[in-house]
């Protein structure tokens, strides 16, 4: 909690996806020593958006970037109808000011990270992992390492092309699937309780497991792994 700062940030980039998913880049317009782990989420804030007994409006988001790249920081974020957040987020446009209170959260990799480790992502649950993937590549990782990541429409595949390229240069074994997928998809077809089952037979049954996504998948997910014979303390998990 001692190294939580509050600093003012600028949108430098938005990635839309859809009308309903962005990718916001913004650069710490000072940074007071601002450090996080990847895995960690920060409380994001607008200026001046308040709730109705005026107190200051805050939400999660997990960071995507990696620490290597110095006062940036990626937010995957989904607009929900009449967010209290996202929507007057969604107005916004590059060059304004965000508000970012952080590092929190204990969803961290364990060191050193093993040949094999498995990623799993569904979603905006991708934030958390991309940026644990970017922070071990930037520093040189050579090993294996899995990402299982669905998404609900082929559109919303994220960093596609770098995690194409990661898959291609990096040892990154990906499997990307979506249960409604269109002619021109080339990937997986279905949930990642129906991709795992297929590549589980590549897997040490001895390697840690990240997961990161909407509660039910992570429930489901782990009852998947559980029955393949994986160990429940292996498996490590963010939700939202
Ligand atoms: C540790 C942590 C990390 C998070 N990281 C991310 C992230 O990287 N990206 C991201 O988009 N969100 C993330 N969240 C969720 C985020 O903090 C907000 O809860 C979310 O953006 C909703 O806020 P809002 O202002 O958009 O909507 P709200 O005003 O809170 O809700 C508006 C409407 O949307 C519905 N709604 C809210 N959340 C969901 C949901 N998950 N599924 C379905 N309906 C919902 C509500 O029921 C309500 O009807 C994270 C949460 C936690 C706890």
């Amino acid at each position: 909690m001692l190294n939580v700062k509050q600093l003012p940030a600028k949108i430098e980039s938005i990635k839309a996806y859809s009308d309903k998913l962005r990718v916001f880049r913004l650069r710490l317009s000072r940074n007071d020593g601002f450090s996080f782990v990847p895995g960690q989420f920060v409380m994001l804030s607008l200026p001046g958006l308040v709730d109705s007994n005026g107190r200051k409006i805050a939400k999660a988001y997990s960071i995507a970037s990696s620490p290597s790249e110095q006062d940036v920081i990626d937010l995957c974020i989904v607009n929900y109808p009449n967010g209290v957040l996202s929507t007057p987020l969604f107005k916004l446009n590059v060059g304004d000011e965000v508000i970012i209170t952080g590092p929190y959260g204990m969803f961290q990799l364990k060191k050193p990270v093993g040949n094999g480790t498995v990623f799993i992502a569904g979603g905006t649950g991708l934030a958390p992992l991309i940026g644990m993937l970017r922070s071990l590549y930037a520093e040189g990782y050579k090993e294996k390492l899995w990402l299982f990541y669905s998404v609900s429409e082929p559109k919303l595949f994220m960093f596609r092309e770098e995690l194409l390229r990661y898959s291609k240069n990096k040892g990154l074994k990906l499997v990307v699937s979506t249960s409604n997928p269109d002619s021109s998809w080339s990937f997986e077809k279905g949930r990642v309780t129906s991709t795992l089952p297929k590549f589980a037979s590549e897997i040490s049954r001895e390697v840690q497991f990240y997961l990161c996504g909407p509660p039910e998948m992570v429930t489901d997910i782990i009852k998947v792994l559980e029955q393949l014979g994986f160990k429940k303390e292996n498996i490590h998990k963010e939700q939202w």
